[in-house]
């Protein structure tokens, strides 16, 4: 069995909170002992809401911010050991497209020396750097000739796959995608998800995908992380984690998913604030199946053949529904009848 393209292990990052006068009031726990492990080839996708810590544990896994502690290991290779030159040779192999491809495109740059830049930098097909381009604009399925535009001349698919022909210049193994489509209209989102898919098969990449959207990381992911609050929750390959969720956040996000559940709401209230997580299951204030135990001891993760959760009661709810293959009257009734009053024992 090949060693896995990215190992994170133990993963901390706190950001100092400091009050109106810049005294140090605590820290937002934004990645709290994060272990994840990522195989070679197809997508991982990393989902969670708004302010979970996936796009801040993006950053850490290509060591673009330093964790406070942790390992990352990139294809074997200890990360965090590196120099910075050694880094930016690794980083060669490692890029990340942003949500808003403006982040990544300089708006006094054409579109060829955007795409050019990473070739340029890391002496890739020296002197024949436009014809590189060429190519990578067909392969992102635009037409060379528009290698002298600016970026403010295209749409927001076109920007976005312009960001993503930047991205393969380097010729990476490992692209972590954050929320690369969310900007995105309906339709346009499809056809980029058809084109990262394409080119993750056909180029062998390992591509991780942060987003919140469980729609399109079901077109896309092999396996799935779900991420609370700084700590994964529950991971799974994809197939088991939509049709077999064990943790009950994981349900209540698919339950929210028009065309998985049928865009059924059963998650209230905010996420509580990462500068004062709950104690035990940080998911306690908002499950409806949380019991006294709960607020007191963090559930360990356990793993199932490969299917890992951490909740006290993954065993006593009730089995996971099919909950798309339902009847859509049906499924409302079904969710919530998943759902005991607090302190009340589950059978
Ligand atoms: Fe809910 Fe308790 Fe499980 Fe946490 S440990 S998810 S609060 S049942």
């Amino acid at each position: 069995m090949s060693s896995p393209m990215l190992e994170l292990m133990g993963l901390v990052k706190h950001y100092p909170f400091r009050d109106s006068l810049g005294r140090k009031r605590g820290a937002v726990h934004a990645v709290d002992g994060v272990s994840l492990t990522v195989p070679r080839g197809g997508v991982l996708a990393i989902v969670g809401e708004s302010g979970c810590g996936k796009s801040t544990l993006g950053r850490l896994a290509l060591r673009l911010i330093e964790p406070d502690s942790g390992a990352i290991r990139f294809d074997g290779e200890d990360l965090l050991a590196l120099r910075p030159a050694a880094l930016r040779a690794r980083r060669r192999e490692m890029q990340l497209i942003f949500q808003d491809p403006f982040a990544s495109l300089d708006p006094r740059m054409t579109v060829e020396a955007a795409i050019a830049e990473p070739l340029i930098l890391h002496r890739l097909h020296q002197g024949r750097e436009q014809a590189r381009v060429a190519e990578l604009l067909e392969r992102v399925g635009l037409r060379p000739e528009l290698a002298r535009r600016w970026p403010h001349e295209f749409s927001g698919g076109q920007r976005q796959r312009i960001a993503i022909a930047r991205a393969l210049a380097s010729e990476p193994r490992l692209i972590i995608g954050d929320e690369p489509v969310s900007a995105l209209d309906v339709s346009v989102q499809a056809q980029v998800v058809n084109l990262l898919s394409g080119l993750i098969r056909d180029l062998g990449l390992t591509f991780i995908l942060i987003s919140h959207d469980l729609g399109v990381v079901r077109q896309i992911a092999d396996r799935v992380a779900v991420m609370y609050l700084g700590r994964i929750v529950e991971e799974a390959s994809a197939e088991e984690l939509f049709h077999a969720p064990r943790h009950p956040y994981t349900r209540a996000l698919l339950a929210a998913v028009p065309g998985q559940g049928g865009g059924v709401k059963l998650l209230e209230g905010d996420i509580p604030s990462p500068i004062a997580p709950p104690a035990g299951c940080r998911f306690h204030t908002r499950c409806p199946y949380a019991q006294p135990i709960c607020g007191q001891a963090e559930p360990p993760p356990v793993n199932i053949g490969g299917h890992v959760a951490a909740c006290h009661f993954q065993d006593s709810i009730p089995p996971a529904t099919p909950i798309r293959e339902a009847a859509p009257d049906a499924r409302l009734a079904h969710l919530q009848s998943f759902f005991t009053p607090q302190g009340e024992t589950l059978a």
